[in-house]
């Protein structure tokens, strides 16, 4: 591990700045937490001692942003980028198990360390003082361990997001959890409740993409299925069927650990089969079966996507994949130029990548399946390397020239077109004006 950081050159200037004025100046938190690990930290937060009014008056010269005043935040804008200087602080009481109900400066480096969430983001730098590490940080970055400073319980009583947020660094930097942290995790993620949803959408956003996920989410299922407790139904849910190996819940866990770190498709694996304890039935051999299983989680997707508040485009797209997951693939031109017109590229590209997740989280007899799957990505980048015909738009003919023909304009002259279109992906007529133009003719008549 390092144990020099070598800071940016406006954060250098900051930090110098600061101490021109007769005040202290540390990085601290995340930026610390990663340097030391040499990943290169997402922005670089500063804390001091000094107070926001002077903080405005020693950046005078320089364009600053007021983050909320009493909160003790100044941000200056150097080369575009704004770097957050905070003061020294301490929090009062936590009433809502939310917000502190004050927030008070200190003048102790140690005191503002010590309201931090976990040990390794409670640490302090400056090049010539070195590391401040009032509570362990650096032996728990060493051993990759997540502890909270001081009580866990008490920390997350104060603030119930912690819980969450300590999921999250476990699995960005596959570290454990320590025993009492993670048994008070568990012991107050009814917490979580009192937590916006914005909130616990961006921690378990990044959760849900880390590397480390899918063991996080095993370890601790109770705090995701109070989370999401539409889940929960999928654990130790048994299949009995020749398809899968594990169980619901662990197949989920599997199809997450396969897929690509990207949130849609991450979060589509996490509900694709949500909605099977809904529907399960058994046959006289006493085989499962999950009729329309996807219908029902796309249900769920639909409630747990909206209760968090997450944007439109990308619910929709979770709950448009989750719907057709088990899609069945035929590797073969004319079905895959309709799945491309009824898709689009990019969604039919997805599904394939869901269907991948989800195979390889099956039971071996599945995984001829693959060979399916890499094989319908390959026609399917064939058609659109020849921009071969898939939709109306590059149809050789369009509705003015069957204006032109003398149909009227209306509903009729839009499923012309789509028959068109058919015609030619099935290969019963070149896409070229003269042909369509007289099978038009032909139909019309
Ligand atoms: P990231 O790299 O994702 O930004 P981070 O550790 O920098 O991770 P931030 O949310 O940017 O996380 O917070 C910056 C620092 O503020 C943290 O490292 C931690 O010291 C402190 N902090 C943030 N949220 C909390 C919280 N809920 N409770 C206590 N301390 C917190
Ligand atoms: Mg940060």
């Amino acid at each position: 591990m390092r144990k020099s950081i070598t800071l940016p050159q406006d954060v250098q200037f900051v930090l110098d700045r600061l101490e021109q004025s007769g005040y202290e100046g540390f990085i601290v938190g995340g930026c610390v937490r990663d340097a030391l690990l040499d990943k290169t930290p997402s922005d670089w937060d500063v804390t001091t001692n000094a107070l926001p009014e002077a903080l405005c008056e020693i950046f005078s010269d320089l364009p600053t942003i007021t983050i909320g005043k009493q909160h003790g935040t100044v941000a200056v804008v150097l080369h575009g980028h704004p770097i957050e200087i905070t003061t020294y602080r301490i929090e009062g009481d936590y009433h809502d198990h939310r917000h502190p109900s004050s927030v008070s400066f200190t003048t102790s480096l140690r005191e503002d360390l010590a309201r931090r969430d976990f040990t390794i983001n409670a640490m302090a730098y400056h090049p010539k003082t070195g590391l401040i590490d009032c509570f362990g940080g650096i032996a728990d970055l060493l051993h990759g361990k997540i502890r909270t400073v001081g009580d866990p319980t008490k920390r997350f009583q104060e603030d119930g997001l912690r819980i969450l947020r300590g999921l999250r660094f476990a699995g960005q930097l596959s570290f454990s959890i320590m025993p009492e942290t993670k048994a008070a995790m568990r012991s107050q993620c009814s917490l979580l409740r009192h937590i916006s949803p914005e909130r616990i959408q961006a921690e378990f956003c990044k959760l849900l993409c880390s590397p480390g996920c899918s063991d996080v989410l095993r370890e601790n299922s109770h705090v995701i299925f109070s989370l999401f407790p539409e889940l929960h139904p999928m654990e130790h849910f048994l299949q009995n069927t020749p398809y899968h190996c594990f169980d619901v819940w662990e197949h989920t866990l599997h199809a997450i650990a396969q897929t690509p770190p990207d949130l849609t498709l991450r979060f589509t694996m996490l509900l694709h089969d949500s909605g099977k304890p809904a529907v399960y039935i058994e046959d006289e051999q006493g085989v499962g079966h999950f009729p329309g299983h996807a219908k029902y989680s796309t249900a769920i997707a639909e409630q747990i996507t909206a209760r968090l508040r997450m944007d439109n485009k990308t619910s929709q797209r979770i709950c448009l994949l989750v719907r057709h997951h088990d899609l069945v693939l035929q590797p073969e031109e004319k079905w895959i130029k309709r799945q491309l017109n009824r898709f689009g590229q990019e969604v039919f590209f997805q599904l394939l990548a869901v269907h991948r997740s989800d195979t390889l989280a099956q039971s071996a007899r599945c995984q001829p399946r693959l060979q399916t799957i890499l094989d319908c990505a390959a026609i399917a980048r064939e058609i659109l390397a020849q921009q071969q015909c898939f939709q109306l738009r590059d149809l050789a003919v369009n509705g003015k020239d069957l204006l032109a023909l003398g149909i009227p304009p209306g509903p009729e002259l839009g499923q012309l077109l789509n028959q068109l279109l058919a015609a030619v992906i099935d290969g019963a007529v070149p896409n070229e004006k003269e042909p369509l133009l007289a099978l038009i003719r032909k139909k019309w008549n």
